[in-house]
């Protein structure tokens, strides 16, 4: 089989590459054609648009948003045949089938930026050799561009070696997982339902270059919500009695949904990050808005957050007879690795010279929508597992100083062959 050092340059000019234009969530458009060439140029067949999202569970999905994505990829040349073959809708999947007789394996990598301002500091690696992000206000802070470029180089690696390999790979290049809104979508339209065995990965996280986490724990479930009241304007002095007062309804919940009793099976979090209400000074607030989310260790605590959640805003907006509607704008659940698959990833990792597999639990602590797409395969019979490859970071994930060591992508495509070698090989 091909070394993977081979891939080295690629690796690193196309993280370079797209790191100077991140994308933000369902905007990807510019990514996505790219992605989609690269695996042409490899021999992939390429599922795009409808086929890889069904658009009745997009969560989270701006049409603003979108539309700038869209005027972005023209004004960076992509084609209207590409961008008709997407449907409006960003990600892609890659098919390489060996034609021989053998497991599918479905592989997940993300592809969106934060919306960050990345620093143009001379000490900051990517601003001092010239791919620093050329979009202010946003930036590839998480690392999903080393995640785009491992996932091209995967495509490459296994293309180039599928005579030796037996089944199907599937690459998904999924989008929007922050907010963790995209996975749904594409779990949704049944991409990865035939799938016998599904893995993704994190970059760094909580590890450090070098070492790799084949156990972790503490993906915490979690819905994203969009609440709105509505109520029914009236003028303060003259009749306040005609009005509906969204602001009243929207400032009693939130103050009652901090205090929703704790669980005790596990963790819980909940937090109200956002509110816009009312019009003027003496007008009864018609409208209110609110952007909050819950999050629970487990599927059933999340849910007892969620319907907890759901009573306070019903009986909040019933007190000041306003109307109410939530939206869920994210989605999240929890995952237990496959054993299986572990043991897969504990010697992949270990036949990778001078890295650290770490095997005890290690807390993930935050939440990743691939749980989405590995559930779904669980729940169709097949095998799923996580694993964080590390990488010693300057700045936290989701700041402006944020980055990775590229030495260590490196270190994650020869986990990723060897992961796949064992299964496909
Ligand atoms: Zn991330």
């Amino acid at each position: 089989m091909t070394c993977t050092s081979a891939y080295h340059d690629q690796l690193i000019e196309v993280r370079r590459h797209l790191h100077t234009m991140p994308e933000e969530g369902w905007s990807e458009f510019t990514t996505t054609a790219f992605v989609i060439g690269k695996l042409r140029e490899y021999g992939y067949e390429v599922l795009t648009g409808t086929k890889v999202i069904n658009p009745d569970n997009c969560l989270g999905r701006n049409p603003k948003v979108v539309e700038a994505g869209l005027a972005y990829a023209r004004a960076n040349g992509v084609s209207e045949e590409l961008l008709a073959e997407m449907e409006g809708y960003t990600g892609c999947v890659g098919v390489l089938d060996t034609g021989r007789p053998g497991p599918t394996l479905a592989v997940r990598f993300d592809i969106d930026c934060v919306p960050v301002t990345e620093s143009t500091e001379g000490d900051h690696l990517p601003a001092k050799e010239g791919f620093v992000s050329t979009r202010p206000g946003l930036m590839h802070a998480c690392g999903h561009d080393a995640h785009t470029s491992t996932g091209l180089a995967v495509a490459h690696w296994f293309a180039d070696n599928k005579d030796q390999m037996k089944g199907r790979i599937k690459i998904l290049f999924q989008p929007a997982e922050e907010g963790v809104r995209g996975a749904a979508g594409m779990a949704a339209s049944g991409v990865v339902d035939d799938a016998d065995f599904f893995l993704s990965s994190h970059i760094a996280m909580m590890c450090k270059s070098g070492e790799m986490s084949i156990n972790p724990y503490g993906f915490l479930c979690t819905t994203k919500l969009d609440v709105t009241y509505t109520g029914r304007p009236a003028h303060a002095g003259v009749e306040p009695n005609a009005g509906r007062n969204a602001m009243a309804a929207a400032c009693n919940a939130f103050v009652q949904l901090l205090g929703i009793a704790r669980h005790g099976s596990g963790m819980t979090r909940i937090n109200v990050g956002q509110l816009n209400a009312g019009e003027g000074r003496n007008v009864i607030p018609s409208k209110a808005v609110m952007k909050m989310e819950v999050r629970g260790e487990t599927g059933e605590i999340n849910q007892y957050m969620y319907d907890s959640a759901v009573a306070i805003i019903k009986g909040c907006a019933l007190a000041q007879g306003c109307e109410y509607t939530i939206e869920k704008m994210g989605e999240a659940v929890d995952l237990t690795n496959d054993p299986e698959l572990v043991a897969v990833l504990k010697d992949a990792g270990e036949a990778v010279p001078g890295l650290k597999v770490c095997e005890e639990p290690m807390n993930f602590g935050g939440s990743e929508d691939a749980t989405i797409l590995a559930r779904r395969v669980q729940a169709h019979g097949g095998k799923a597992a996580f694993f964080v490859l590390g990488s010693d970071r300057p700045s936290g994930h989701h700041t402006a100083r944020f980055d990775i060591q590229e030495k260590d992508l490196d270190t994650g495509l020869a986990v990723w062959a060897n992961v796949i070698g064992r299964i496909l090989g």
